[in-house]
């Protein structure tokens, strides 16, 4: 910007009588207008504006499930369900997805850390009926009391209790009878609200059979023991009884097991927003350690915070889609829609958050490192034909002047590299000492 004071320059009256009394003061409010302008930009930018726009419709659409989701989440089950253990299911593998054979849970309730070790069994239907069978006394260790009615009364195979949302508040249900696996239960109690034991899903729990062989299990500790006590007993028996494939197994409290579906969503995203950081935290210190005049840090910081915001809204915005994923309803509706609908949409979630995350530092690079307004206006310079002497490259510019990109064609040789060069701040230019610009041509 090499404005000569033979260019034509339009100078009010205002701004003259500014130059005339330009003192710091004044340079300071100009600089404020004009960061305050350029936020309006940022916010007015129409990228901006229809990411926005999408994250609210997605929070709207999604904001009955999330809220429910979340209810159950942290509110919880009914009851503390922090002093009940489980083993967590996706770190044992046996012939059947998650489940323990009845050999090694008779070793495993042998041992000193349990108080109770009780098992169960999860029964599902097509229909969409999620039920457990449950082992005399799972109820009873809950210490909830049924809403109406009675729990499994004992020596009964064909008792069934039902979950509140599933009787829908309806006590004329005690006495029917319901059909599972072409076997008559007739039920004999109706649950609280958010009563769940081991399962989000199971609204119908019945007597288990000798026969069931897909074991979980529910217990308690003995006063003092912690999970990790009894997840390394645990382990150390599996490896004494060559159970390998519970050498790994997790002891984790029913209130762990209920936000699982959520901290695997953290961990699978934690990731992602790390290399945000960790690319922001690079750049900052390659900030520091050059020279840079006309980048000030709090500029630099604003640059990378924009950065970090900027993924932040998009991990909030996959965290909300996970979240309406793991709604037992959704999940049915997928299920019954296609079986591969449920992979498919994991691994589409994976990719996006990846993608997202490289779409963000893309974007990044693309954007005027003083308002972080998108840079515009690409020039295409160079030959193909001529790689040394007259690169191809191509030049962005920032709409409100603060600073050229330099982005190379080619990465063939070291010197090419992205490079910003910042302009002198205009305002300084405009009010620039020494002699004032006049209006002729
Ligand atoms: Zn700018």
């Amino acid at each position: 910007m090499a404005h000569s004071t033979s260019n034509t320059q339009i100078v009010t009256p205002a701004m003259m009588a500014m130059k005339v009394n330009g003192s710091a003061a004044t340079q300071k409010r100009n600089n404020i207008a004009g960061g305050i302008v350029q936020l309006d930009m940022l916010v007015e930018s129409r990228g901006w504006r229809a990411a926005s726009a999408l994250v609210v419709f997605i929070a709207i659409f999604s904001l009955p499930i999330v809220t429910s989701n979340l209810r159950r989440l942290f509110v919880g089950r009914g009851y503390d369900d922090s002093r009940l253990v489980t083993i967590d299911r996706d770190t044992v593998h046996y012939n059947s997805y998650g489940a323990v054979p009845p050999m090694v849970i008779s070793v495993w309730k042998r041992n000193y850390s349990f108080q109770t070790m009780l098992t169960l069994e999860r029964w599902t239907f097509g229909d969409g009926t999620h039920a457990e069978r449950v082992s005399p006394g799972v109820l009873e260790l809950t210490g909830v009391r049924p809403w109406r009615g009675t729990l499994l009364p004992p020596n009964e195979s064909h008792a069934a209790v039902l979950s509140f949302e599933f009787a829908a508040g309806d006590e004329t249900w005690i006495g029917r009878k319901i059909h599972l696996g072409l076997q008559d239960f007739q039920v004999t109690g109706i649950m609280p609200p958010d009563f769940r034991v081991l399962s989000r899903e199971s609204d119908v729990w019945v007597p288990l059979p000798a026969s069931a062989e897909r074991l979980e299990i529910i217990g308690t500790l003995r006063p003092g023991i912690s999970p990790e006590d009894a997840q390394t007993e645990l382990r150390a028996l599996s490896v004494a009884w060559r159970q390998a494939k519970a050498r790994k197994l997790e002891v984790i409290t029913l209130k762990q097991n209920r936000q699982d579906d959520l901290w695997f969503a953290f961990s699978l995203l934690k990731w992602n927003f790390g290399f945000v950081c960790l690319v922001a935290i690079g750049a900052l210190a390659r900030f520091l350690r050059l020279p840079a005049p006309n980048i000030t840090l709090s500029v630099q910081l604003r640059y990378l915070g924009f950065l970090v915001l900027k993924s932040l809204v998009i991990f909030t915005a996959l965290t909300l889609f996970w979240i309406v994923m793991v709604d037992p309803d959704v999940q049915k509706f997928l299920t019954d829609l296609a079986g591969w609908a449920m992979p498919i949409l994991f691994w589409a979630f994976l990719l996006a958050s990846w993608g997202l995350t490289g779409w963000s530092l893309r974007d990044q690079q693309n954007r005027c490192r003083t308002c972080c307004e998108r840079l515009r206006m690409p020039v295409h310079s160079g030959l193909w034909s001529s790689l040394v002497i007259d690169r191809p490259r191509t030049e962005y510019i920032c709409p409100y002047g603060h600073g050229t990109l330099y982005v190379p064609g080619t990465k063939l040789l070291d010197i090419d590299s992205v490079n910003w060069t910042s302009n002198r701040d205009f305002w300084h230019e405009l009010f620039d000492e020494g002699s004032v610009p006049t209006s002729t041509s």
